[in-house]
């Protein structure tokens, strides 16, 4: 149990009553020291013997006998932090130091035998805001001022305020709780309840808070108001080393009082110090226990003050705020907490219990329907990010080999940031100039060819799809589309008859053709045989000339260059540029969907078609692109573009905006930088090659192939057959889920093991899927 120094009332307080030395004593100090004489006026001060000084010109003073008992080097911290603030924000309105005749910045007067040490500063103008009530702009101001003091403040240092003796610590608490019993006996219940909690579950934890040396007294009485502005803060005699927040929790103490609105003054106070400082949730969560903490070592000190025959008349006045506003307090706590999490931009937080998983299903079916597909036989319950690594509710981690979309990593710092500082600045659309939006097409357009520079900004792969579509049916003035055989493109009307995947046994468009998968393992030419290429590429010329010869004409071919729903085959190399070529005879566009293939993720080229050797009349762009964030791109021939706006008017309201734009140049950067391309074929290839050790050993691994880090590999019960085994597909996504490691399954019989992991996967993160998937084939 720790042990706690029991302290008696005085040994908290000191004697620490303002010195009285005649003024003219002080006056002819001044003018030999300072230079500085004039009218002199005796101002209030809890500690300090203070004057104002109005010399010859009118300029004002405080001149400042500090109180003899208090440690110099105390003076000598507030004379440094005015001249650090004066240096890292010169328009903060703050006390300047004035130096003595021979440069020092104080000087110490001997009195009665005693030294007290001598300060002079700058008066400011205003009055002190006292009991004025302000606006909510006033209270915004007053926020923003203290935070910009702490920011200022942010790289001072000074031993003093570490070591010094301050009842207003917040870690003198535990002494003050075992003086508790001075309060009148009404009071002392709550008193000890608070303080009692306070210690017990805010105090261990307040040394992990963002900790400098605050000013700690942003008080009404310390901060001065001129013409309606803030004009000033002064009384630096509480600076402490304590957590940032506190400066926070302790203005707003001060400036709430009862009957007000005191949910508005916090929420204007906190609003304006996060519009500086943003607050972290830690500091959020302890706000309130610190405010209400303060508002009880008023009465407390004041208390303890009194029995020593210490006290002072305005701070008894002060202490009769503390109870009728902790009652207050205790009445809104919610109301409270919700307006400063707003104000600090957290959302409210959620009160319900945590849900039970049945829970979560039943409301997951209220709200999602019956049919919403859902990994795995017991559904995961996600609630963290980082890399490749994701964590569930009930704190175990998974290695994600299965993610595609968090291309550079789930939560990539550079991106969430990038997304948090433009969303900060600005957010709108594409009917503005946005350097964010020039600065992305231009970046992306560069790694494409020469020809593909009119780029069409949209929200999702589907709808990149679609407008690519549309633009090809405006092109080529014909109708008729073709895809692969169970291909997946999209949600929209117009992009389900490209989606075969979607509903196999019903697809039927009589505007669609299909074209059978180049797949040499399961398809009617196998692996090794000549002329692979050619000989699937003619298996295009039927559905080609078929609907060259329909109504429709044929206007586009859509592909997937991973082939990733027909189970990541390797189409020969040379196989889709004579498709390509076919369709462009019967006159059709090509439309390369590089939603899977990508931003590197097949390691050879940075797109999908680029590693087939074809240029494209459209790329179209999705999930990678903004690492989660939503994003579909179109581009395409600025001709193409241009002869489609000029019929239809077109405009997509979140595509292109800053934010969306910020996130896609930030992913770019990553792939640059951390080389996640070369990483995707370094790591792919090690990736297949452990993937063909444990083919050798399970004779259920029917074909391991892919193409960078797109790696499918297909179980079969018999190697002539090639029955799919499907169930042990399914079976084995659940055993290697089991142990820690996310996969997928794929292909039209759902018996293909899909590893197609965020880029930034390695050899070592290789290695735990394989032994994963070891142990799980051998315990099938
Ligand atoms: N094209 C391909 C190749 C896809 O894999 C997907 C999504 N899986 C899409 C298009 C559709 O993208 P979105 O879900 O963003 O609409």
């Amino acid at each position: 149990m720790q042990k706690t120094l029991v302290t008696q009332p005085g040994e908290i307080l000191q004697n620490l009553q303002p010195p009285e030395v005649p003024l003219g004593i002080l006056s002819t100090f001044a003018a030999e020291q300072f230079g500085l004489s004039g009218d002199w006026t005796p101002l209030v001060g809890e500690r300090d013997q203070n004057f104002r000084v109005t010399d010859a010109d009118g300029i004002q003073w405080v001149f400042r006998l500090c109180n003899p008992h208090e440690n110099t080097s105390i003076f000598e911290c507030q004379i440094k932090a005015l001249e650090h603030l004066k240096r890292t924000d010169p328009s903060l309105p703050v006390p300047r130091v004035l130096k003595t005749l021979n440069g020092q910045s104080m000087k110490m007067l001997r009195w009665e035998g005693v030294d007290h040490c001598v300060i002079v500063l700058s008066f400011l103008p205003g009055e002190v805001i006292g009991t004025t009530q302000l606006t909510n702009e006033q209270l915004y101001l007053v926020g923003q001022l203290v935070a910009r003091l702490g920011k200022a403040l942010r790289g001072f240092n000074h031993p003093a305020p570490s070591s010094r003796y301050l009842a207003w610590d917040h870690r003198r608490l535990p002494e003050l709780l075992h003086h508790v019993d001075i309060l009148p006996e009404v009071e002392r219940a709550k008193a000890r309840q608070i303080l009692g909690d306070f210690c017990e579950n805010i105090l261990p934890n307040i040394d992990r808070l963002r900790s400098q040396i605050i000013h700690g007294d942003a008080h009404p009485d310390n901060t001065l108001i001129h013409d309606g502005a803030l004009s000033g803060i002064i009384d630096f005699g509480d600076m402490v080393f304590g957590a940032l927040v506190q400066d926070l929790s302790n203005t707003i103490a001060d400036f709430i009082f009862p009957g007000a609105d005191n949910t508005r003054i916090i929420y204007e106070i906190v609003k304006g110090y996060q519009s500086v400082t943003p607050l972290e949730e830690e500091e959020i969560d302890v706000l309130l226990p610190l405010i209400e903490t303060r508002l009880l070592m008023t009465p407390l000190i004041v208390s303890l003050r009194s029995s020593g025959g210490a006290a002072q008349a305005s701070y008894a006045d002060v202490s009769k705020r503390a109870f009728p506003l902790l009652s207050e307090l205790e009445a809104s706590r919610e109301l409270i907490s919700n307006a400063a999490r707003r104000a600090a931009a957290f959302t409210q937080k959620n009160s319900a219990l945590p849900s039970s998983f049945s829970e979560m299903l039943e409301r997951r079916r209220k709200v999602m329907g019956n049919n919403l597909y859902m990994f795995y036989d017991s559904p995961l319950h996600l609630v963290k990010g980082e890399g490749v690594w994701l964590t569930a509710s009930d704190g175990k981690r998974y290695l994600d080999c299965y993610n595609n979309v968090p291309h550079v990593g789930h939560c990539h710092p550079c991106v969430t940031g990038s997304i948090s500082r433009q969303s900060h600045i600005l957010n709108t659309n594409t009917r503005y100039l946005s350097e964010q939006s020039l600065s992305y097409a231009e970046r992306l357009t560069s790694t494409l060819d020469r020809s593909l520079s009119a780029v069409v900004y949209v929200n999702s792969g589907s709808e990149a799809n679609d407008v690519a579509w549309r633009m090809a049916k405006a092109w080529t003035g014909r109708a008729g589309g073709l895809a692969m055989e169970y291909a997946y493109h999209g949600i929209t009307d117009a992009i389900d008859p490209f989606s075969p995947s979607n509903d196999l046994a019903s697809w039927k468009f009589p505007h669609m053709r299909l074209i059978p998968a180049p797949d040499d393992y399961r398809g009617i030419y196998k692996r090794g045989e000549p002329n692979l290429a050619q000989r699937y590429a003619d298996l295009a010329d039927q559905p080609i000339e078929e609907l060259s010869l329909s109504q429709f004409g044929v206007a586009a071919f859509m592909v997937d260059s991973a082939f990733m729903t027909n189970g990541m085959i390797e189409a020969p190399l040379g196989y889709l540029s004579r498709v390509v070529d076919k369709v462009r005879k019967a006159g059709g566009l090509f439309i390369a969907d590089e939603v899977q293939s990508g931003f590197g993720r097949m390691g050879s080229a940075f797109w999908g078609h680029q590693h087939h050797g074809v240029i494209p009349d459209f790329v179209t762009i999705g999930k990678p692109a903004g690492n989660g964030h939503p994003i579909g791109i179109v581009i395409t021939r600025p001709e193409i573009l241009d002869h489609f706006t000029k019929t239809a008017t077109f405009f997509s309201t979140f595509g292109g905006n800053n934010v969306s734009c910020a996130a896609g140049l930030a992913v770019l950067d990553v792939i640059r930088d951390e080389a996640l391309v070369e990483n995707a074929k370094a790591t792919g290839a090690y990736f297949k090659a452990r993937l063909l050790e444990l083919k050798r050993k399970y004779t259920l691994i029917g074909d391991v192939r892919g193409t960078g880090l797109a790696i499918g590999v297909e179980l079969v019960r018999d190697h002539n057959t090639l029955e799919p085994a499907n169930t042990e597909t399914k079976r084995l996504a659940n055993l290697v889920r089991d142990q820690g490691v996310l996969i997928g399954t794929e292909g039209v019989h759902g018996n293909i093991l899909k590893l197609r992991p965020p880029l930034v996967f390695e050899p070592h993160h290789v290695d735990i899927v394989i032994s994963a998937l070891d142990k799980a084939f051998g315990d099938l």
